[in-house]
């Protein structure tokens, strides 16, 4: 029998827990955190011997394969000794994979893999394909493989799933975008970060489509410098592009073969230039699985959007209210400013993970008449806006951050969360910081 150590007892190492048992492997858990009570109940259940505040290494160190969670560095002691005696290191994905015949899409980018990926398993739905989604979202891959054995899956992959990877192909693979983020994983190095991310297309065959965004300055770059054997289905909002997806007269057209698809972007449900990008790789993905374009159409004019990401929440006298939590990088904040139609009230702040704001500054001084700061530390973005922008206001809560708004802002204006900065000065994570801010409003 062979011993499976699970390294992370979160959603992903929980999954691998209930499909490693299937599998018949002997199983240990390993948390140096705690583990919380309903995944504790899952292991409980299954009989699944665990520990947590800790890892005992005697207990680690003598596994044939080790399952990391994607939160665990590879800097750690515990694994870099994994690694010295060659045991291999893999991530739930890897796993999973090995254990499913299904077709999957594979998505990954600096922003935007949640929203595709919904958007598309979406699609795939509206067209009556069996299909599952996972990655950030519900129930993790491992676990649907154990239970529902989905003849599709959409997969949301981060930088930190593909590092753990080794023969994991998905059938088609989509990079949405490359901009720095999470660079303390990687050793301070950007071209680290790509390789990660590029590592979603390593295994791909012939038969296999890697879909990206060829306005994208670092994946154009990458290419240009290294082999892929998939098929190339590039998309692009400034080119007109013989094969693929392209932006003409605000018309979505896709060529993939003779018969085009033509969308007018109006038709959308989602806003924004960086949604066209989304729904470009979500269409084709769908084109390439033989959904009808008509399905296609109905399914992005009907899609309602992802919480967090740039969600209208409602309007109080004459103010728009627009919760973009989940932007906790200066990218993601760039698309959402630039979207903005009316002068905009910014709410903006955080853990900054090494933000440079200067891209963000021609959009700030054209569309952003108050900066409200939401964050413990506000020097680096009061700094480089103070010329730009009249009004700069410090605010220590979401309550209070959406009060000041309030005041600032007159009827035509909105009021936009896209912090720009990860959450956890003041809030547990995103979604409480989206939360909260929705709370303050309901009290307006
Ligand atoms: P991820 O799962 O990669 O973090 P999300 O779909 O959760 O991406 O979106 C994160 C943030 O990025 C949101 O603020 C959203 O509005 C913004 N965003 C969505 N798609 C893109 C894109 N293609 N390029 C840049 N920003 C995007």
């Amino acid at each position: 029998m062979k011993r499976l150590v699970i390294l992370g007892g979160g959603e992903s190492g929980i999954g691998t827990a209930i499909l490693g048992k299937q599998k018949g492997y002997e199983l240990f858990v390993s948390d140096a955190g705690k583990i919380a009570e309903k995944y504790k109940e899952v292991l409980l259940h299954h009989k699944i011997p665990f520990e947590e505040n800790k890892h005992t290494e005697t207990k680690i160190l003598n596994a044939d394969l080790v399952m990391k969670s994607p939160g665990i560095p590879d800097s750690i002691s515990l694994i870099q000794k994994l690694k010295e005696i060659s045991i291999p290191v893999i991530s739930e994905i890897e796993l999973a994979a090995q254990y499913t015949q299904a077709t999957i899409v594979g998505i990954t980018g600096s922003n935007g893999k949640t929203t595709t990926t919904l958007l598309t398993h979406h699609i795939l739905k509206s067209a009556e394909l069996d299909a599952g989604v996972a990655g950030n979202i519900g129930d993790s891959f491992a676990q649907q493989v154990a239970q529902n054995n989905f003849e599709n899956y959409v997969l949301e992959l981060s930088s930190f799933q593909l590092d753990g990877i080794e023969q994991f192909a998905p059938h088609i693979a989509v990079i949405l975008n490359i901009t720095p983020d999470h660079l303390d994983r990687y050793k301070d190095q950007f071209e680290n970060y790509v390789n990660a991310k590029f590592k979603i297309t390593m295994n791909q065959t012939k038969g296999d489509f890697l879909i990206y965004d060829a306005d994208d300055v670092a994946i154009e770059e990458w290419l240009k410098n290294n082999k892929v054997k998939a098929h190339l289905v590039p998309f692009s909002l400034e080119k007109e592009l013989p094969y693929g997806a392209f932006l003409k007269e605000d018309k979505i057209i896709i060529k993939l073969n003779t018969e085009q698809f033509t969308m007018s972007i109006s038709d959308l449900t989602l806003q924004g230039k960086h949604n066209v990008k989304n729904a470009m790789a979500a269409s084709m993905t769908a084109q390439l699985l033989k959904v009808r374009k008509q399905t296609i159409k109905e399914s992005l004019s009907n899609f309602e959007g992802v919480e967090h990401r740039l969600e209208n929440v409602k309007k109080v006298r004459g103010v728009f209210y627009v919760n973009d939590s989940k932007a906790t990088n200066v990218n993601a904040t760039f698309y959402a400013l630039e979207c903005m139609k009316n002068p905009t009230v910014w709410i903006v702040g955080g853990v900054d993970k090494g933000n440079d704001y200067h891209d963000l500054l021609p959009l700030v001084r054209e569309k952003v008449k108050a900066i409200v700061c939401l964050g413990l530390d506000n020097k680096k973005i009061i700094d480089i806006f103070h010329n730009v922008v009249d009004v700069v206001v410090e605010t220590a809560g979401a309550e209070e951050a959406v009060k000041v708004a309030a005041k600032l802002a007159d009827s035509g204006d909105t009021v936009l969360l896209s912090p720009a900065c990860a959450s956890f000065d003041l809030f547990d994570n995103y979604e409480y910081r989206g939360r909260q801010f929705k709370k303050a409003l309901r009290e307006l």
